[in-house]
């Protein structure tokens, strides 16, 4: 998508659906930090609307919804995430960017090429939460016998049932990685 009009002509605004498949999530998110163990459950489309704030600059506006998936960091099943995306970005065409930390923020865009696709994966990085439960006090998984505990007790030595201690053993497991 070219940005040159919505940079140079004042009272510019354009307004686009970007469509996102699952297919096309999965080949975008591919080593993307955040995003390698989630998946989009169904398509999701994002709206954005592109504005002429002033010469060189541009406002970027974002909204939709993202039906993710992921799996529960204890018992590893399945947790669908609904992600709402409501975000602001200013961006500057080539000649206006003011500093290098500008020009590291808008990477998404090459000369006046937006890669609309590149910003929402952005953006979703950003509210993926990182750390997924399928419910706050989840039981995990036995670490002897591999039961989801939240199905049934499975009875072994070294069950812990006391759900703050699991919550530490998350926190040393997370530490360690
Ligand atoms: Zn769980
Ligand atoms: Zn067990």
């Amino acid at each position: 998508m070219n940005l040159t009009d919505v940079f140079y002509r004042s009272n510019q605004t354009e307004t686009v659906g970007i469509r996102l498949t699952e297919a096309e999530f999965e080949e975008l998110a591919a080593g993307v930090r955040g995003l390698e163990d989630v998946r989009l459950k169904e398509a999701a489309e994002v709206t954005l609307s592109l504005e002429h704030t002033e010469k060189g600059k541009a406002l970027i506006k974002g909204f939709g919804t993202m039906i993710l998936e992921g799996a529960c960091s204890r018992c590893l099943e399945p947790v669908p995430v609904s992600l709402p995306l409501d975000f602001c970005r200013i961006v500057y065409a080539p000649e206006a960017i003011p500093d290098e930390e500008q020009k590291e923020e808008q990477q998404f865009l090459t000369e006046y090429e937006l890669d609309a696709k590149g910003l929402i994966l952005e953006e979703l990085c950003l509210s993926v939460p990182v750390k997924l439960l399928c419910r706050e006090d989840c039981r995990g998984i036995c670490k002897k016998c591999g039961q989801n505990l939240n199905q049934k007790d499975c009875g072994c030595d070294d069950f812990v049932p006391d759900i703050r201690l699991a919550g530490l053993m998350d926190l040393f497991q997370n530490s360690s990685t």
